[in-house]
């Protein structure tokens, strides 16, 4: 039977060029799929200090090995391209079913190249590739855009597109799919500055599988763990949706501008209260949990608003960063982020440092548009998040993310923009979840939770090994296991949450083979090598780009303002070893003293090809 190695499409939206190659044997070893053919192509093809929202930047969407098969939770997608918020290596996974229909219509990735003169989307069918002009809807929002697609292509169309804050390049806008985003890194805007404003993908349901029988049966061994796994159960019910309880109670859920690690009246955004407005869910291809639990509005100020969530990271994005605790709000917010296109993460947070700015006098009612922008208005919040997407009045500022926002303002401004080399930090206080915390601190595309997540920290999660939540370089392997851990299986590119419902040891690698048809990849030691490679190409990529240890660094509120935590534990909380940890954790990996991979480590991990990239840099650092 012939290996499946997956195919992919060039398209040059500048000369119109379009192609069709298949992926090659070793390089399917070594990087699997996913974000490891998202790193691998990125770093080959990109040329370095690329302007990110130039004709020269590149935009990768992969869908995974497993993406369109039977494998539950594995059909995610993913942007990967060079960051305008950071300048660095982006990655920013998608869910609904756009994975599966990318897998379809057969292709494992798109690379999108140049930019086209005036707007255009993409139609994708297995007879073919056509550019197509979108001028009727450019301007649109996501949702009018999808319903236009889909009355012109019918019912078996998947779309990923971006709203109008892709089109005015807000830094952090997102590229949207149903009602599923990948959000982070402004890939929204990569894709605005190509002037193409959707991908529509026209295909039945067929994919290609090396060994089909073999994956039938693994998949039905799949489906009978997962069904009795508790945490799958869990999450089955709630989502998200309850994660705000517990960061609450333990004092990790930041609050005005990260000063806090609980909120106060936190009581009335539980989980139990936003069940209370719950109207559905909804979820990716073929995934039984159906995470997403839709809510509506049903009276007050924002009635009427709809939005298949908010999730966790939403409810706090709305919520913790402006001390407002209306459900309601969040609601309207979240509709508006997923109908406008932009990240909710770094929209919650932007709008957070505005709140703070106006408490110290560095923003005034009349900077603001003649909004009050004093704690609890979730008014005001609402009406930010338009102005953010439609770049209007103090909008434009907001929509080029906290670090630049606060190089404008100046007079001190920097000091409560809380980001890691650029991208607004998530849900999680870095000083009550240390190992969290360097996380983002070394994480390849900045503040991510999910690029290592430390389950230890937040739930107690004993593999490898409990964590000291508080404990700061004694934690650096942990931070490593994370992120090698979660690179691995993004090459599936299997959803984080479903990562921890019992398949993976024994049945992931299997799958992997039975689709691929290469036998190194049942082999654990091979993936968690396969996870170390993509970290260090990544840092590579990272350091070609002219990052240093420097930029590993939390902001400094976090090095040097004690947390409050009001009732929780964790009270004076600061973290103070950071060169210490960063020494542990470069050591760890085989990195210099400077955070750049040695030439005997990248030599170990077979990337030869970016020796010399290296060699140059560690040269001059
Ligand atoms: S758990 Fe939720 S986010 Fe993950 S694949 Fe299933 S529905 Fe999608």
């Amino acid at each position: 039977m012939a290996l499946n190695t997956g195919r992919f499409l060039k398209v040059n939206l500048s000369s119109g060029k379009i192609e069709t190659e298949i992926v090659p044997e070793q390089v399917a070893v070594d990087f699997v799929g996913g974000r490891g053919y998202g790193i691998k192509y990125l770093y080959d093809e990109l040329s370095p200090n690329v302007e990110p929202l130039s004709e020269g930047n590149k935009l990768l969407l992969l869908s995974g090995p497993l993406a369109g098969t039977s494998a539950l939770a594995s059909s995610r997608w993913m942007v990967c391209t060079k960051s305008p918020l950071t300048g660095a290596f982006a990655r920013s996974v998608g869910g609904a079913d756009f994975g599966a229909w990318l897998k379809f219509v057969g292709y494992e990735f798109i690379v999108i190249e140049g930019r086209a003169e005036n707007p255009v989307y993409l139609h994708l069918t297995k007879e073919g590739c056509q550019i197509q002009s979108a001028g009727e809807i450019w301007g649109q929002d996501t949702k009018a855009t999808q319903r236009w697609l889909t009355q012109r292509y019918g019912k078996s169309t998947r779309i990923a597109c971006i709203g109008p804050a892709g089109e005015k390049l807000v830094k952090y806008a997102a590229i949207v799919s149903g009602r599923r985003t990948a959000g982070r890194c402004g890939t929204g805007a990569v894709m605005g500055s190509k002037n193409l404003k959707a991908i529509a993908v026209t295909a039945s349901r067929s994919v290609q599988l090396h060994d089909r029988v073999a994956f039938n049966q693994l998949a039905r061994e799949q489906a009978s763990v997962v069904r009795e796994n508790k945490v799958f159960l869990n999450h089955k019910e709630w989502g998200t949706t309850r994660t705000q309880n517990i960061t609450n109670e333990i004092g990790i859920y930041p609050a005005l501008n990260f000063r806090y690690g609980q909120q106060a009246d936190y009581q009335n955004i539980t989980g139990e209260e936003y069940r209370k407005l719950r109207t559905g869910e909804f979820g990716c291809y073929a995934c039984p949990a159906r995470c997403g639990k839709a809510h509506r509005v049903k009276a007050g100020p924002y009635k009427g608003a709809y939005s298949e969530g908010p999730e966790y990271e939403t409810i706090w994005a709305f919520t913790g960063t402006t001390d407002t605790t209306s459900r309601e709000a969040t609601i309207a917010a979240d509709e508006l982020c997923d109908d406008l296109g932009i990240d909710t993460i770094s929209t919650g947070c932007t709008i957070g440092f505005a709140y703070e700015l106006y408490e110290k006098g560095l923003l005034t009612k009349a900077d603001a548009d003649g909004l009050e922008l004093n704690y609890g208005n979730h008014e005001s919040m609402v009406v930010l998040v338009k102005k953010i997407a439609n770049r209007e009045g103090i909008g434009d500022l907001l929509a080029e993310g906290v670090a630049r926002a606060a190089a404008t303002i100046g007079k001190g401004a920097e000091a409560y923009a809380i980001h890691v080399k650029g991208l607004e930090l998530p849900a999680y206080e870095p000083r009550g979840a240390k190992t969290q915390g360097f996380n983002y601190a070394t994480a390849s595309i900045g503040a991510s939770h999910c690029f290592g997540y430390s389950g230890q920290d937040v739930f107690g999660a004993i593999v490898p090994r409990p964590s000291d939540r508080f404990a700061e370089e004694e934690n650096a392997d942990l931070v490593v296991y994370n992120q090698d851990n979660t690179a691995w299986k993004e090459t599936g590119i299997v959803c984080s949450f479903a990562s921890n419902w019992g398949w993976i040891p024994s049945l992931f690698g299997k799958m992997l083979v039975a689709v691929r048809g290469i036998d190194e990849l049942v082999n654990d030691d091979h993936l968690l090598r396969v996870g170390e490679r993509i970290l260090n190409l990544e840092r590579a990529f990272n350091v070609r780009e002219g990052f240093t240890r420097e930029q590993d660094t939390l902001p400094q509120r976090m090095l040097t303002e004690p947390l409050h935590t009001r009732e929780a534990s964790g009270e004076g909380q600061v973290v103070r070893n950071q060169d210490k940890f960063l020494d542990q954790y470069y050591q760890i990996r085989g990195w210099t003293k400077e955070g750049i991979p040695t030439l005997e480590k990248l030599k170990e991990l077979g990337l030869n090809q970016v020796m010399s990239d290296v060699a140059v840099k560690a040269k001059s650092s």
